[in-house]
């Protein structure tokens, strides 16, 4: 179907009707799938013959999302994953050896910068990490044995940006990979791999599901990369989507063009108001003139996102105060829903850092970070003003 356009293709790329013939997409909760005869079997499980054979390796409805999820993305391969850490994990132990080195931004996902700082530097692989708009940061870090490069963009929670573009060169003049992690864009603001990234990574949990109800993570990138090293982590490793779950993402990813339109109009109205508000020091938005890749943001991405953070006077009692008297938005740290949430990253996210790790991270005391849902803007602004009041 790689002539239709990605609206067409998120609404119909993937099914594979049953012979019942079904319009949409079935669920196949299912473990395992039988075979005619002793020799069909062989056939199946040396991979001589493709089919279905065990949910763990392959299943319909997650080959549905994948399919799906693949052709948004621009990418040969896609493997669903049971979180978005899974992805994350899966593309290191699918593409790493012990001696390997991995420059990765300093400003990602808290969980990997863990996961990679604790645990994988366990089995001989060596990271180190870097400001992520500093191209030459990232050139100066590099070492013959490095293999892979790693960031995410915008960040969280500063929507700091980084040049896929100009950095997949750095990547690629030294043999190196680039893993993006793309949940804050989706496919529908920004394409890593027509950028020059080598591979993606996605928590489906977050707007590809976009209402909080199911964990799931993707890898995309080429066939060799993805289809058979990644895949070979989940099919051994076993950190697999469930099918139900499967079938919550590839329908969230029919509606997911129009749902971050929304999230990002509305995003886009929240930072101008907070800009006016007295109370308000400064607004993080990729969408405003004066952040500071704004003219990259508008030709990288094709919207700034619904992620909006900003600094209240005062600090934390002042920043608790604006939380303790939301009647609407939900105190939660997960984001990419159609509920509007708010959290204080100083004492929640990066509670873990020390002041030092903090100030280094620009994550003020009076930070708060929105992720920026479908309700009415007026409801929304509303509710933060009672809170300044
Ligand atoms: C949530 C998140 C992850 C991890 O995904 P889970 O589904 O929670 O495992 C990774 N990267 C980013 C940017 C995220 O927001």
């Amino acid at each position: 179907m790689t002539d239709y356009n990605f609206e067409t293709l998120a609404i119909r790329q993937g099914h594979q009707q049953s012979s019942f013939q079904e319009h949409s997409e079935a669920i196949f909760t299912t473990s395992s799938f039988t075979f005619k005869s002793a020799e069909e079997a062989a056939a199946r499980f040396s991979g001589e013959e493709p089919a279905h054979f065990y949910t763990r390796v392959s299943n319909p409805t997650i080959a549905c999302f994948q399919d799906r999820l693949a052709a948004l993305e621009g990418g040969e391969s896609c493997v669903a994953t049971s979180t978005g850490m899974a992805a994350i994990l899966a593309v290191m132990l699918g593409l790493l050896k012990a001696g390997d080195h991995v420059v990765s931004s300093r400003s990602i996902f808290g969980t990997s910068t863990l996961l990679f700082s604790h645990y994988l530097t366990k089995f001989g692989i060596e990271f180190d990490f870097v400001e992520l708009s500093d191209l030459t940061a990232w050139q100066q870090a590099l070492k013959p044995n490095t293999r892979l490069l790693f960031a995410e963009t915008p960040s969280n929670p500063l929507t700091e940006i980084v040049d896929i573009n100009a950095l997949s060169e750095i990547a690629h003049q030294n043999d190196s990979l680039l893993v993006i992690d793309n949940v804050f864009c989706t496919p529908v603001l920004q394409k890593p791999l027509a950028l020059g990234a080598d591979i993606v990574v996605h928590s489906a949990t977050k707007y590809i599901d976009g209402q909080g109800r199911c964990m799931g993570g993707a890898v995309v990138g080429n066939k060799k990369l993805v289809g058979e090293e990644i895949f070979g982590v989940l099919r051994n490793g076993g950190i697999s989507m469930s099918p139900f779950n499967a079938w919550v993402f590839a329908k969230g990813l029919e509606t997911l063009k129009l749902r971050m339109q929304a999230h990002c109009d509305n995003a886009l109205q929240l930072a101008n108001w907070l800009q006016q508000q007295a109370s308000v020091e400064k607004v993080y938005y990729p969408g405003l003139a004066d952040h500071p890749q704004h003219t990259l943001a508008k030709k990288q991405q094709s919207g700034f996102g619904g992620i909006v953070s900003f600094v209240v006077k005062g600090g934390k009692d002042q920043a608790w105060k604006i939380v303790n008297h939301l009647k609407m938005l939900s105190i939660t740290a997960n984001l990419g829903d159609t509920k509007t949430t708010i959290t204080h990253p100083a004492t929640t996210t990066h509670g873990r850092l020390s002041q030092e790790q903090r100030d280094n991270a620009k994550i003020a005391d009076g930070l708060l970070r929105i992720s920026v849902g479908l309700e009415n803007i007026n409801d929304i602004q509303n509710d933060l003003a009672r809170g300044m009041k």
